[in-house]
């Protein structure tokens, strides 16, 4: 607790002593005005991926969130907070998932500097799942629907074509129809990929509640999360721990996936405590793998998740 309140408190000083130097600049003219590069800074790095893919040459990615990183717990140097406000573009998913840069985001607006937030614009459900969800009240992780990040490329394509010349924006809308069909080949190649697992075991007990959308999408069934949660931050208690043994117990459960991102002590705990034969497999939830594995892209991380989705419950 003192670690957190500590980083917080540490944030609100970074931010502010970058707002004492931003204050001393003004945004009088667009980056194509000035010949240089737009440069978009993006606080997770599923969606600086999409933003590299559909951008291009044509404008500068500053990926704010390392490989393997955790999204809601993520801060910022005091050197990347001063990239993300001097960006001509910031992209951000929003929903409360940032939680570590509530306060450098809120600068950036005050600053000027535009924030796209896609989550909001995607159709947000909330938690699904037998073991109830606590908080946030929109799930926030929207890229586990590639329909809807179909939506989201199509969003960030329009944004960042008016950061661009004309002769550029051309090539950002042809990146973002190009990167639309790749996603919706992957939604597809998803869709025939969990068709093999049959209906009564397309059900999912993740760490935390991250997988709504992607059960929403693919039909199939929340039953529950170690951590019954939309964020990774929240503690389970030994009354949410006992609800969920019993779910595992009374259903068939074969895995529970856990994430790269985090420890799976609890869920290891867990499935030996059902007393049940059941896996637990990690998945890349919430951040791209390391460069060179098949999860270094949105593209692949999902393909490789629904691999092991697909693997887990077949059979
Ligand atoms: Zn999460």
């Amino acid at each position: 607790m003192n670690h957190v309140l500590g980083r917080r408190a540490a944030l609100a000083l970074t931010v502010s002593a970058v707002l004492l130097v931003a204050t001393a600049c003004t945004r009088s003219s667009s980056a194509h005005e000035e010949g240089r590069v737009p440069t978009v800074a993006v606080t997770t790095n599923i969606l600086a991926d999409v933003t590299a893919a559909i951008g291009g040459d044509a404008i500068e990615v500053i990926d704010l969130m390392p490989p393997g990183a955790d999204p809601h717990g993520l801060a910022l140097s005091a050197a990347e907070a001063e990239r993300l406000l001097d960006a001509d573009l910031v992209i951000a998913n929003g929903l409360g998932l940032e939680e570590g840069l509530v306060d450098v985001l809120a600068a950036a607006r005050r600053e000027g500097v535009p924030v796209l937030e896609v989550g909001p614009a995607l159709d947000p459900l909330g938690y699904a799942g037998t073991v109830a969800a606590r908080g946030p009240d929109l799930d926030p992780h929207v890229w586990t629907d590639p329909r809807r990040m179909a939506t989201a490329s199509d969003l960030i394509g329009d944004h960042l074509a008016e950061l661009v010349t004309d002769a550029a924006a051309d090539d950002v809308r042809g990146r973002q129809e190009d990167y639309r069909r790749r996603l919706e080949a992957l939604d597809s190649e998803i869709e025939d990929m969990v068709g093999t697992i049959p209906p009564e075991r397309r059900r999912l007990v993740t760490n935390h509640h991250v997988f709504g959308y992607f059960a929403d999408r693919y039909g199939f069934e929340v039953l529950g999360a170690v951590i019954p949660s939309g964020s990774t931050l929240a503690s389970p208690s030994a009354r949410d721990l006992a609800d969920l043994t019993t779910v595992l117990r009374t259903s068939d459960v074969r895995a529970i996936f856990a994430e790269t991102s985090q420890p799976t002590r609890l869920a290891e705990v867990l499935a030996v405590e059902s007393g049940l034969d059941i896996d637990v497999v990690s998945l890349h939830t919430e951040s791209l793998g390391p460069p060179g594995s098949s999860a270094d892209s949105y593209l692949g991380m999902m393909r490789t998740n629904a691999e092991s989705i697909t693997a887990a419950l077949v059979s």
